[in-house]
């Protein structure tokens, strides 16, 4: 039977990105990928990027659609994160069983899809691929040392580390093997942060924790040599793992385009007239600051972080996403006081090629959320970071950053213009030579990973030829 793959991605930018690039990894290798996206994410992707043309050239490609569950105005935005759960429990996940019982995408395409790979999040996911009889593998977009965080939550659980209340977030986390010298609490994922076991976040990742290990396998966005002390003892869990990372270089180097050029899955439309501001910047001198696609700030943390912007005398370029700013507040006054005050040292943009921005020389910071794809991005270009997590996998994230990679500065769980400002400043003259040394020596560890003969480069034939025996 001819290998014919299902990928199922988590209805958010990050997900939708790198499970789209797996898609187009697997169709150049000359196997059927059916995408399924909500129809939600599908017309913004059809709206902002040229993402449909791209795909038109490979035949062995199709997008199909499912409802994520919620009204069209939703904003799906990280604070409503609980309903964007709801909806699909209620909504996706039995349309996502009915569909696959009655074999659908096999009668579309002609012939029946042979491999299941979905979010890691997406327990029901392997329940009916165990009813139907088709392998499964998981994709996780979160970080792999989030990841390992969620599969060692029964034992957090167990030992009575976890959950916690927002007290004593200091108190060394010792279940989770590997990172007993350098995680707290405050480094756990947000979710954790909470006064009982019974809400909804909690019981995905229990459910995460128990499913992902039964799975024939795992595909994570990241290299050998970055993860090495995590994958160790994940594979005794999990011993099918394929380390595919970065992937957005993975791909460009598959479909020989400019390690400075992006292939866009953007469900936001990209400004580019931040590059051409970028070139008239000095080297090494922009900071760059985004919070990724889902989470938000109050007006008085943008404000916060917009003094100690100025204050620290760096240009930046800020992507001031819409709906990104919550509560109450004059977004005209806010923005004729930027455009007053910031003159011709900030640009703001709604939303920006981040790709391109990252390997523009100008860049000498990324002032970031911690999002996982914003991270492998950062260290490919070896741009240095100051992480200001917000939830999911980012507050793990940003502890290896600091503590394990040493790539940059953790300011988590504080907004203040003074620490701000400090940060920018330590990371753009006093610590410069040995962040950028170090982040740099990271992305020249990934490009290795991506190159014949390399980790990720092996782990994706490798997946590629499991799919075509899982299809025998
Ligand atoms: N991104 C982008 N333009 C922007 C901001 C972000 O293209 O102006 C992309 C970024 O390159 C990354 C994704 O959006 O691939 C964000 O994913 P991440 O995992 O960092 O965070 P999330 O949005 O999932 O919280």
């Amino acid at each position: 039977m001819p290998p014919h793959v299902l990928i199922f991605p988590l209805s958010m930018q990050g997900p939708v990105n790198c499970m789209l690039k797996l898609a187009e990894l697997l169709c150049l290798s000359g196997i059927s990928v059916t995408v399924l996206n909500t129809d939600h994410i599908q017309r913004s992707l059809i709206r902002h990027t040229d993402v449909l043309s791209r795909f038109s050239c490979y035949h062995n490609f199709r997008f199909e659609t499912i409802s994520d569950g919620l009204p069209d105005d939703h904003p799906r935005s990280s604070e409503l994160f609980l309903e964007i759960l709801e909806g699909f429990r209620t909504v996706t996940e039995p349309v996502f069983r009915e569909m696959m019982v009655s074999g659908c995408f096999s009668s579309k395409s002609a012939f029946p899809v042979t491999v299941i790979i979905p979010d890691g999040s997406f327990s029901f996911a392997l329940d009916v691929a165990e009813e139907i009889e088709i392998p499964l593998i998981y994709f996780e977009t979160v970080s792999p040392c989030a990841l390992w965080t969620y599969l060692c939550l029964p034992n957090l659980i167990k030992a009575g580390e976890v959950p916690f209340n927002s007290n004593d977030l200091d108190v060394p986390i010792q279940s989770v093997p590997g990172t007993e010298t350098f995680l707290r609490r405050r480094d756990l994922p947000s979710f954790y942060r909470c006064d009982d076991l019974a809400n909804p976040a909690m019981h995905i990742l229990m459910n995460q924790a128990r499913h992902v290990p039964r799975a024939h396998g795992l595909i994570i966005n990241t290299f050998e040599t970055l993860d090495a002390s995590i994958l160790v003892h994940m594979r005794n869990l999990c011993p099918n793992i394929y380390s595919i990372g970065p992937l957005h270089t993975l791909l460009k180097s598959r479909l020989t385009i400019a390690p400075q050029s992006s292939v866009s899955n953007s469900l936001l439309e990209e400004n580019r007239t931040c590059l051409t501001w970028l070139d008239t910047q000095l080297e090494k001198s922009v900071v760059y600051v985004s919070i990724g696609s889902m989470a938000t700030m109050t007006v008085d943390q943008f404000f916060e972080i917009w003094h100690g912007l100025v204050n620290s005398g760096q240009p930046f370029l800020w992507v001031k996403r819409p709906g990104s700013i919550v509560g109450e507040y004059d977004d005209d006054e806010v923005s004729k006081h930027l455009m007053y005050e910031t003159k011709e040292r900030g640009f703001m943009a709604e939303w920006v090629p981040q790709e391109e921005v990252l390997a523009h020389s100008a860049i000498g910071v990324f002032l970031t959320h911690s999002g996982w794809n914003s991270t492998m991005e950062s260290i490919v270009e070896g741009v240095p970071m100051i992480c200001w997590p917000h939830n999911v996998d980012q507050q793990v994230n940003s502890r290896f950053v600091s503590e394990v990679w040493k790539i940059g500065i953790d300011i988590k769980d504080t907004c203040d213009r003074f620490i701000i400002e400090k940060a920018v400043k330590d990371v753009i003259h006093l610590r410069k030579n040995e962040l950028i040394q170090s982040v740099k020596m990271l992305g020249e560890y990934g490009a290795l990973s991506v190159a014949e003969g390399g980790s990720s480069y092996m782990n994706l034939n490798k997946l590629v030829e499991d799919i075509k025996s899982m299809g025998i």
